[in-house]
């Protein structure tokens, strides 16, 4: 039988990162770690599928610290992963914007983004209507507009560079499926479609969307699950230069654009009772576009009365359904059980600080840079929420 210190069950952004940190942890120099990925193509992962957007404008402190140790990396990009890293930053901004009765909690949230250091503006009607002449502002009372240190960038890319710095640095890299975990007290064993069973001393479940569902082998209870969610690409020729140059915006109906290219991309997460079926993510409703994404889009951004749908896809948020933020960290009775999973939709931007705090837990048994207690499995066996009150 094979043996690990360390198995990581998703290759993903979130795997690919936890492995590489290990493998650049002088408290794991010489340990064996193993990264198991179901699908070498990433056909269904969300990473692949993501909108890959970064911002500092969350409610929690854990939040914004998690996306500030990504946008470090970013800058120090070269210095890191070599000089033709790139993960195609764009720095542009997130405008999140309120109405009446949402500006105090605006404001609130600004208020801790910029004590954290987060280069945050709080803007009202006058200013937003002066810095985005193309954005319609009625209903709107107030924005946070992220000046710096906010934009989107290509999550595929910086998984792979995890992934590659992780592979050089002696990760083993494994084309496989973990179909059952053994138990006793400990985790014990992963059992693989191949028929191969490694003896592992500490397990990642790092499986993204799938990641309730591996806990399930090894009797564990995580509530995340997959949620679809779709994003569509839209073309507008009556676009201005300017609006090609816009943060990415988000409406107070939860209706969000940004450019892309020459063209724009645009969602919404659906409410909660009309959650679509998952399974089928060729399965695209052009129906929800017509009813509840463009009539608002256009509303708001008047050019955009006029689009073509030129192209869409889906993919899964890993939705924790307690509370929609990220589950990090061990087991409290499986203590070699690590979790770093129900980022729910922001985890192409909290990979890196996931996968670094889950390599000092199994290096150094506790949080060496950030701590993220919080965000632990406590709250679950307690069903205490974290909420987090800006999830896109
Ligand atoms: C449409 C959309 C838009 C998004 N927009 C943003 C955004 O703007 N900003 C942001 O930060 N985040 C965003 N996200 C969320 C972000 O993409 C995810 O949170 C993040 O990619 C999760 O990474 P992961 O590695 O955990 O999951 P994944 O990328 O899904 O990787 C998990 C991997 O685990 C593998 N796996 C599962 N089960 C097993 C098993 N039993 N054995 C072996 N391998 C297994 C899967 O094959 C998969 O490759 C978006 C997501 C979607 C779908």
């Amino acid at each position: 039988m094979d043996t690990a210190d360390v198995v990581i069950a998703g290759g993903g952004i979130v795997g690919s990162a936890v492995a590489y940190f290990l493998s650049t942890d002088a408290a794991s120099r010489g340990r064996r770690i193993v990264l198991i990925e179901r699908d070498p193509g990433y056909r269904e992962a969300s990473t692949a599928r993501s909108a890959g957007g970064i911002r500092q404008q969350f409610s929690t402190p854990e939040n914004i610290a998690m996306s500030q140790v990504t946008l470090g990396m970013f800058r120090q990009l070269s210095a890191i992963f070599g000089a033709d890293a790139d993960v195609a930053f764009r720095e542009q901004g997130y405008l999140i914007m309120a109405p009446p009765d949402g500006h105090a909690l605006l404001a609130e949230n600004v208020a801790l983004q910029q004590s954290m250091g987060a280069d945050i503006a709080l803007l009202d009607v006058a200013e937003i209507g002066r810095r985005f002449p193309w954005l319609a502002t009625d209903g709107v009372a107030a924005a946070g507009f992220g000046q710096t240190g906010e934009g989107w960038f290509d999550p595929t890319s910086l998984a792979m560079l995890f992934r590659k710095a992780a592979a050089a640095n002696g990760v083993s890299i494994v084309h496989d499926r973990v179909t059952a975990i053994g138990v006793r007290g400990r985790i014990e064993t992963v059992a693989l479609a191949s028929g191969k069973t490694i003896a592992c001393h500490n397990l990642v479940n790092a499986a993204g969307a799938w990641a309730g569902a591996l806990s399930a082998l090894a009797g564990v209870k995580l509530p995340v699950e997959p949620r679809k969610r779709l994003v569509y690409v839209i073309d507008c020729r009556e676009a201005s230069d300017a609006l090609h140059l816009a943060p990415l915006t988000v409406d107070p109906s939860g209706v969000w654009f940004r450019p892309e290219g020459r063209v724009f991309l645009c969602g919404k997460s659906p409410e909660e009772n009309e959650e679509p079926p998952v399974g089928d993510l060729d399965a695209i409703d052009h129906i929800f576009f017509e009813q509840q994404v463009w009539p608002q889009l256009a509303a708001r951004v008047p050019v955009f009365e006029s689009v073509k749908v030129t192209n869409a896809w889906a993919g899964y948020y890993d939705t924790n359904t307690l509370d929609q933020n990220a589950v990090i960290g061990p087991h409290p009775e499986v203590p070699n059980f690590f979790f770093a999973n129900g980022f729910s939709g922001h985890g192409a931007q909290q990979a890196a600080a996931a996968g670094r705090a889950i390599a000092e837990l199994v290096g150094h048994g506790a949080f060496q840079t950030l701590d993220l207690t919080r965000l632990g499995y406590a709250r679950i066996v307690n069903n205490a929420p974290l909420a987090e009150r800006n999830v896109i």
